[in-house]
């Protein structure tokens, strides 16, 4: 192995982002790939935690400029289902044995969202436990609605940076949508006592290597648990995607883009939670396996009801829009075991470095 790829197995954070953009452009993605996994396996085994992902709503107050379920996408179909239809969703997931669940939605903000929440989380709290990990993605929120969800019974909560880059942010947001505010919110998570994730994009129109080192260097800077980033996917409407032309190489491109970035935050981080996000297996059926082997340890089963998965797209080709929770289950699974990893069945799945802390 090279002295770059040892240094960076031998001890976590050891790199300068001169390096670790050098990690992102090794010429051989195998050897890459190849010290991420032993750094993996070391740190968080190989096995993979589940969360079952509930997408709870496509209703958006926010505009960014590459989602397909941006408030400006007038195609789109809007819904938000009802408390039943969530708690019925968490409620296969913890039976499933998935230990964990995430709800994601677009963002919404008022006091009537925050209590519907608030008592969708005490209503899994009372089946699931404490042993029943609970993430949130909703987006940017008041302090005092972090705290809210946090005491009705939120583990976790990711919120993607998108990109470290504020210029870069500014490019891919209308001029109300600020990074600042965005990075002032993943530090109000902290101080709620949240685990918290954050993640980018990678392949963005205009980002650099050096951009994607500088974000595993912000990961390393904010201190965060977990990791959920992904390969950027244009959707044909909205600004960013329109018009852009898409070709197996550019998806082959993008994918690798993605892997990499997992591999070379699996080198600098050792010990946090990295999901192989869905947008892999968007670009390649077994780009989430692959995210396996590049180091990633979470996958985000989607357990949301099939006559919703079509109206939440954020990004193209996203995958099993009509395959059942109960088929998806059955097929990760025998998936996971053909790369030789099991699953963390029935645990909540906490980041390492969580728990170290
Ligand atoms: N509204 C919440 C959660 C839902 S969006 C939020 O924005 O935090 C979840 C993630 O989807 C975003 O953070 C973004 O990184 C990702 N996403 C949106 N559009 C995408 C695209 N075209 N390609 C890949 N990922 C995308
Ligand atoms: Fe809304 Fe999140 Fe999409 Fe931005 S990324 S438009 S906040 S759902």
């Amino acid at each position: 192995m090279s002295t770059l790829l040892e240094k960076a197995a031998a001890r976590p954070r050891a790199l300068a982002q001169s390096e670790l953009a050098a990690l992102l452009a090794w010429p051989d993605a195998k050897e890459l790939f190849a010290a991420a996994y032993e750094v993996k396996s070391r740190e968080v085994g190989r096995a993979v935690s589940f969360r079952g992902l509930i997408e709870c709503g496509n209703v958006c107050e926010k505009n960014c400029l590459y989602c397909g379920i941006r408030k400006g996408n007038s195609k789109v179909h809007r819904y938000r289902m009802d408390a039943g239809e969530i708690l019925r969703e968490a409620e296969w997931a913890f039976k499933a044995g998935y230990g964990s669940l995430v709800l994601q939605s677009g963002e919404m903000t008022g006091e009537a969202h925050t209590a519907f929440i608030e008592d969708v989380l005490k209503r899994i709290h009372a089946f699931g436990g404490e042993a029943f990990g609970v993430t949130l993605s909703l987006g940017e929120q008041t302090e005092a609605t972090y705290r809210r969800w946090r005491d009705a019974g939120a583990h976790r909560y990711l919120l993607r940076i998108e990109t470290s880059n504020p210029e870069l942010y500014a490019r891919l947001h209308p001029a109300d949508h600020s990074w600042s505010r965005r990075l002032e919110c993943l530090r109000a998570l902290r101080g709620c006592g949240y685990q918290v994730g954050s993640g980018v994009m990678a392949g963005l129109p205009g980002q650099t290597l050096d951009d994607l080192a500088a974000d595993i260097m912000f990961f390393a800077e904010e201190d965060v648990d977990m990791i959920g980033m992904g390969p950027y996917i244009p959707h044909a409407d909205t600004p960013l995607g329109h018009g852009v032309p898409w070709t197996p190489q550019a998806a082959a491109e993008r994918l690798e883009l993605g892997l990499r970035m997992i591999a070379a935050t699996r080198l600098h981080l050792h010990d946090v939670n990295i999901a192989a996000a869905t947008a892999l297996q968007a670009l390649d059926p077994e780009g989430r396996e692959k995210g396996l082997l590049a180091g990633a340890n979470v996958i985000m089963p989607n357990v949301t009801d099939v006559a919703y998965r079509a109206d939440y797209q954020l990004y193209a080709g996203k995958p099993c829009l009509n395959e059942n929770s109960t088929l998806c289950r059955g097929c990760l699974e025998r998936r996971i075991a053909a790369i030789g990893e099991t699953v963390n069945w029935n645990v909540r799945g906490d980041s390492p470095h969580w728990r170290k802390r």
